[in-house]
């Protein structure tokens, strides 16, 4: 019996049923994998392409706790699943998979198909309520509906998280697992953007660039760091750098702030970039320096960075100084903003934290204190990066725990 009917659960429900087992897939909302379908903006980042040992590097939170699941059902399995089942994949940039439809309805209708096939009973609109425990053993569960005893040999808790609650993802999981005796460590958004301290930063709103390179700092610490592309919102910083960053911050800023400094000409050392501005400041030398760094920055950006400078914007660029160039070349180099904290689970796309894996054994995702009790998916104290990490640890987790029963 499995409690969540998301990628985890249906995983796991495949798993099951492959094995012989008579499997019933209780799921709270009207159809199956209701987070899925907004899953890589709609089009579903299945899973990583790289090398199943790299799959590794990728997971942020107890990463050798997965290595039974990922090489027991291994990104290319899911892949080859998939196709065998309906959904052919292609694989983009950064080796990240998605259904050539450019379709996540794909992705679920497959593992729907084989569902039913396998002649999994799938209960739409019926919310578990808790699990049954006799005797120290989990016995099946009570739903919420009429609160009805269900029977079961073993049960697999595959709930999900708390981000996007609207997708069903409301903590359930956790209060199962608590029931059970079990731990769950301090949760926390992850994947989510930041709010920052700085009136300037917020006036960027809207704007998005493609290769500046972000550090993020604890103290004097360098905690991370990463290229690519960031976007500018009216509570701080978003898009992909910034999505990436918060895993490695979230349980910090709970704390205390953090310092990100943005690097906007990253393939220019601090040399190469004063050289860049004399040539810009020689071809411009009687203009104003406000009217004089649009081949450097975009429009948006150049008061921003002139107010940081201190220098007057209507100076001449042939009066500026060699000091207050200097000051325009380190703040290109690091635009600092303070980081106080994380949006909150409506906009993460995990939640971090969670069941603690001390307590399930790996080798079956089996809880250590309650036999026939089983975790997959988000629920665990598992997350990984962007790029179908998070759906990985998904249905590697799911369909080992449903093999395992
Ligand atoms: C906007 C967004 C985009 C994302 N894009 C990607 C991506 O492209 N690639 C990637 O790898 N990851 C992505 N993720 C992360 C990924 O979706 C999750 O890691 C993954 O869905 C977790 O799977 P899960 O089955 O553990 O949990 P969920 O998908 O959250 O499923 C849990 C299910 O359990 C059900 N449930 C909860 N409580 C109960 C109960 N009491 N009784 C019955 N049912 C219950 C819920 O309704 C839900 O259907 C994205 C997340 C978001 C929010």
């Amino acid at each position: 019996m499995i409690a969540g009917g998301g990628a985890a659960g249906m995983a796991a429900a495949v798993g099951a049923a492959l094995n012989g087992h008579e499997t019933i897939l209780y799921e709270k909302n009207e159809k199956l994998g209701k987070k899925l379908y907004i899953t890589g903006k709609g089009r579903c980042n299945v899973t990583n392409a790289c090398d199943t040992e790299e799959l590794f590097d990728h997971i942020v939170t107890n990463g050798k706790f997965l290595y039974s699941a990922f090489y027991g059902f291994s990104n290319f399995d899911m892949m080859t699943f998939l196709e065998e089942n309906g959904c052919p994949l292609k694989t983009e940039r950064g080796n990240r998979v998605f259904p050539v439809s450019d379709k996540a309805s794909d992705v679920i209708a497959a593992l729907e198909r084989k569902l039913r096939t396998l002649g999994v009973t799938i209960c739409l609109g019926e919310p578990v309520k808790e699990l049954s425990l006799t005797e120290g053993r989990c016995d099946g569960v009570v739903l919420s509906k009429a609160e009805t005893k269900v029977s079961a040999d073993a049960v697999i808790v595959a709930c999900g998280g708390l981000s996007y609650p609207a997708t069903g993802s409301t903590g359930d999981g956790y209060a199962f697992a608590r029931q059970a005796g079990h731990k769950v460590t301090e949760l926390s958004p992850a994947l989510v953007p930041f709010e920052c301290a700085e009136e300037d930063v917020r006036s960027l709103q809207g704007l998005s660039l493609k290769n500046i390179e972000a550090r993020v700092y604890d103290g004097d610490r360098i905690l991370w760091k990463e290229f690519g592309e960031m976007l500018f919102t009216h509570f701080g910083v978003s898009g992909p750098v910034a999505l990436s960053a918060s895993s490695f911050a979230a349980r910090i800023l709970k704390t205390r702030t953090l310092a990100m400094d943005i690097d906007w000409k990253p393939a220019l050392s601090l040399e190469k970039l004063d050289e860049r501005f004399l040539r810009d400041f020689e071809h411009a030398k009687n203009k104003q320096l406000k009217n004089a760094l649009s081949d450097l920055y975009p429009s948006r950006l150049i008061p921003v960075m002139i107010k940081r400078s201190g220098i007057d914007p209507e100076k001449r660029v042939n009066e500026i100084t060699g000091a207050e160039r200097s000051r325009l070349v380190h703040l290109t180099k690091s635009f600092r903003v303070t980081l106080t904290g994380l949006r909150g689970y409506q906009e993460a796309i995990i939640t971090q934290g969670g069941v603690s894996v001390k307590e399930i054994n790996p080798s079956t995702m089996e809880s250590k204190k309650t036999p026939g009790l089983y975790f997959a998916g988000e629920v665990l104290d598992l997350d990984g990066v962007t790029g179908g990490f998070n759906l990985q640890i998904a249905w590697s987790t799911g369909m080992l725990a449903g093999q395992s029963v």
